[in-house]
């Protein structure tokens, strides 16, 4: 019987420490990026390669607005208001521009989930130690993340987070491999640090919409479902007939959890430039390491006398990745500066137009 009491107090101790231990693997495994792609290429930003390029730089016969100028002739956002009201790098959107994120968002929805990925909201506060385990840091300094004070929450910055948060630790059956989801959230950014970067209007906000892809799959599927995901969103900026270079981004620019990174960048004339609009991430194990996904390989028999469930493989890790389908205030840039006419008027997508009530100019009022 004294044995048995020690034993428990012993255990208590012990649970005790495990959790301070555990606290610490965290705590250590942050500091610790992902390994990287054998075909990344090394270096900075510069060293990035280009894997596709669609379209080439359209031409217009009169002089060229930005998204600023078409927003004030058309009367389509109002910064200086949510200046007042929010701060800077806040907007509100309004008239037809209202119309067209929620086009773009609908149309979006509706494209992923026409490829099988199943759809989600989600939450858009978030307790800090899930934003950790995800990869991101909302106690560095200077970092991208809004805390909510005295408390242990933060908003969210991308769905990632919570879509990745879903499964925690969870063994899923191997059957249900690959999981797809797409998911809307608002997305909430400190941008810290970017002072000096293009800023102008809604290139940069502190608050915006976004349709985001993410897939838990196999260790041996990441790489296929990566293709399949910048393959996705190639499509949806073609369709909307966009000029844009998909990129093989560089080491020093993937991040900690990403083991590979493509990024899409469109043209966008006002600003004379192409401009990031999406980024496709296989994070490999980092996060699921992290959050503890691991699915059982039920058919996987280790080798072994006879089938019984004392030889089946054990748990693995899954992968994730993620890519962004749409975030909104960029996407608007690209329509409103690609599609300006003559006279002021830019018109809408066909792909967008049913979304839209039809609409397929946005004119002067
Ligand atoms: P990320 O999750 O950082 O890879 O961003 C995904 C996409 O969101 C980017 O490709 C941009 O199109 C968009 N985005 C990121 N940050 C901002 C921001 N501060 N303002 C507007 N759009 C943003």
């Amino acid at each position: 019987m004294n044995a048995g009491k020690n034993l428990k107090e012993g255990l208590i101790a012990l649970e005790e420490d495990l959790v301070k231990l555990n606290d610490e693997l965290q705590r250590e495994a942050q500091c610790i990026p992902n390994l990287t792609h054998p075909d990344v290429p090394i270096g900075g930003e510069d060293s990035s390669t280009i894997r596709k390029m669609v379209g080439s730089v359209p031409k217009f016969s009169f002089p060229v607005k930005d998204h600023l100028q078409l927003g004030k002739e058309l009367d389509l956002f109002d910064f200086d208001a949510a200046a007042e009201v929010s701060g800077s790098k806040f907007y509100y959107l309004k008239n037809e521009a209202v119309l067209l994120e929620m086009a773009l968002l609908n149309w979006t929805l509706s494209e992923v989930m026409k490829r099988g990925f199943i759809p989600l909201t989600t939450p858009e506060i978030v307790r800090s130690s899930i934003v950790e385990k995800c990869g991101f840091q909302p106690r560095a300094k200077n970092t991208q993340v809004y805390s909510i004070n005295d408390s242990d929450q933060c908003l969210i910055g991308t769905a990632e987070i919570p879509v990745g948060g879903l499964h925690m630790d969870s063994i899923l059956a191997g059957s249900i491999l690959p999981l797809k989801y797409v998911a809307f959230s608002h997305c909430f950014r400190t941008e810290a640090g970017a002072a000096g970067t293009a800023t102008r209007g809604l290139y940069r906000v502190h608050q915006f919409s976004k349709i985001e892809m993410f897939i838990f799959c196999r260790p041996e599927e990441s790489d296929y479902y990566h293709d399949e995901l910048i393959k996705i969103e190639e499509d949806m900026f073609s369709s909307l007939g966009l000029h844009f270079k998909t990129l093989d981004m560089a080491s020093e620019d993937l991040g900690a959890p990403a083991y590979r990174k493509f990024d899409v960048e469109a043209w966008m004339p006002g600003l004379e430039r192409f401009g990031e609009i999406s980024s496709a991430s296989n994070c490999t194990d980092y996060q699921s390491r992290r959050l503890g996904i691991r699915y059982r390989p039920s058919e996987a028999l280790v080798p072994g006398p006879k089938k019984s469930k004392g030889n089946l493989a054990p748990p693995q890790f899954v992968h994730t990745l993620n890519a962004t389908a749409c975030a909104v205030p960029r996407m608007i840039i690209c329509l409103l500066e690609n599609y300006q006419q003559e006279d002021g008027s830019v018109l809408i997508p066909e792909p967008l137009r049913p979304f839209m009530g039809g609409l397929n100019v946005i004119t002067r009022k």
